[in-house]
């Protein structure tokens, strides 16, 4: 493979990232400023392919035409109100949620990213239950603050900022007996993803849910499915659960909910019901904005099926990407529908660097996987690039 010479671009704009962001995120050496579908333009107008949709946020690709629609049209009607007026796109919103999920999720609580859904998801549980304990998988990511950190179990992401929240364990995702041993009168709930993705995209042993779901009915406890990443469409079905027929009690949902506005919502149902007046509350949740936003995501992937072609374009990528497993190129192949993750047999850093030196954006899972979370309207000729210049690095 041949050792990347570094692009540079925009280097005013990269100094003062690096002078005056966070530090928590490095920015790398590319900037953009603009992006329509799947591709995104630097300020000079080199076009990179994106296969990433900032880690599936950008569900529908960029500039969507009908989320720049909703958007817009919005803005000028009426961008902030609090969640203690009605709203008629909020009502309408949940109203069309409804539409695919099954009757027992009626209910969600709208916030502003997938972290605050599992923070709510969690402080439910436990209010619901009035028990304490959480088990989550090693592997497992939830997010970054406390409570959603607790649940995340990698020591690199804990460690600095302990001591986290009492109560959380973590086994060994698809272990059943690991969780017959761990679950008890204590438990308040099982957090899983249903495929994990920081994880290095893992889907769930088949009949592991099933047992997750008896084990949790048997010891009262809820189960709560982590869809942020898998959830809209990605994985070939509307919620990744739907493959399974297992019904969670709490939905984390995030990501690709908006085609790229920030939102997130927490799912649930009759077993817990409406909760408590002031027990919880977030002042932009369900704003007027980002449900324009996510209603035009929900009307264009219902109307285009963009859970069919994620499993259709996924199935594409597979068969085109068994060679390499035959040849002993790459270790695996995971994932369903337009979530992959390929373990590499060396370092992914270098594989990614080359596919970006070929102008190809992608994200890693680990230090060995390479992950794939396309926008769901990639063309079949852009996705096909994608395979190609991956099959051509790792050849
Ligand atoms: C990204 C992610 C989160 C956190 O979502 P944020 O929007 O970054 O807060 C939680 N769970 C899973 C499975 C994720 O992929």
């Amino acid at each position: 493979m041949s050792v990347a010479l570094p692009i540079v671009n925009a280097p005013r704009w990269i100094a003062s990232e690096l002078a005056h962001g966070a530090g928590c995120v490095r920015p790398g050496p590319i900037a953009f400023v603009r992006g329509e579908g799947s591709r995104l333009f630097t300020e000079t107008g080199e076009a990179y392919l994106d296969a990433s949709a900032s880690y599936g946020v950008a569900s529908l690709g960029h500039a969507h035409p009908e989320i720049t629609e909703a958007v817009a049209r919005q803005a000028s009607q009426l961008v902030a109100l609090t969640p203690s007026f009605a709203n008629d796109v909020r009502a309408a919103y949940l109203d069309e949620l409804q539409n695919v999920l099954p009757e027992s999720l009626d209910r969600a609580f709208l916030c502003n990213s997938g972290t605050e859904s599992i923070e709510a998801a969690l402080k439910i549980a436990r209010w619901s239950t009035g028990r304490t304990g959480v088990i989550a998988a090693l592997r497992g990511f939830h997010g970054r603050s406390m409570g959603s950190l607790s649940a995340t179990a990698e020591p690199k992401y804990r460690e600095p900022f302990a001591p986290l929240v009492p109560g959380f364990r973590h086994v060994r995702h698809g272990d059943v007996e690991a969780l017959a041993e761990a679950i008890g009168p204590e438990t308040a709930a099982v957090l899983l993803e249903v495929i994990q993705g920081e994880g290095g995209v893992r889907p769930s042993p088949d009949g592991y849910l099933e047992r997750v779901r008896e084990l949790c009915d048997a010891n009262g406890a809820l189960l709560i499915f982590d869809e942020v990443q898998t959830g809209f469409c990605r994985t070939g079905s509307f919620f990744a659960f739907q493959a399974s027929g297992v019904v969670p009690d709490l939905l984390a949902l995030g990501k690709g909910i908006a085609g790229g506005v920030a939102m997130g919502a927490t799912v649930f149902g009759p077993r817990i019901g409406a909760l408590s007046a002031g027990s919880h509350g977030s002042t932009f949740g369900g704003n007027p904005l980002a449900c324009a936003a996510a209603r035009a995501t929900l009307r264009v992937m219902q109307r285009d099926r963009l859970d069919e072609r994620a499993a259709e374009l996924g199935a594409i990528a597979r068969v085109r990407l068994q060679p390499l497993v035959d040849a002993g190129k790459v270790r695996e192949v995971r994932g369903r529908g337009l979530m992959i993750g390929i373990e590499t047999r060396g370092r992914v850093a270098p594989v990614r660097q080359e596919l970006l030196n070929r102008r190809i954006l992608t994200l890693a899972a680990g230090l060995n996987v390479l992950r794939l979370l396309p926008p769901l309207t990639i063309h079949v000729t852009e996705w096909n690039e994608v395979i190609d210049q991956i099959t051509g690095v790792l050849s």
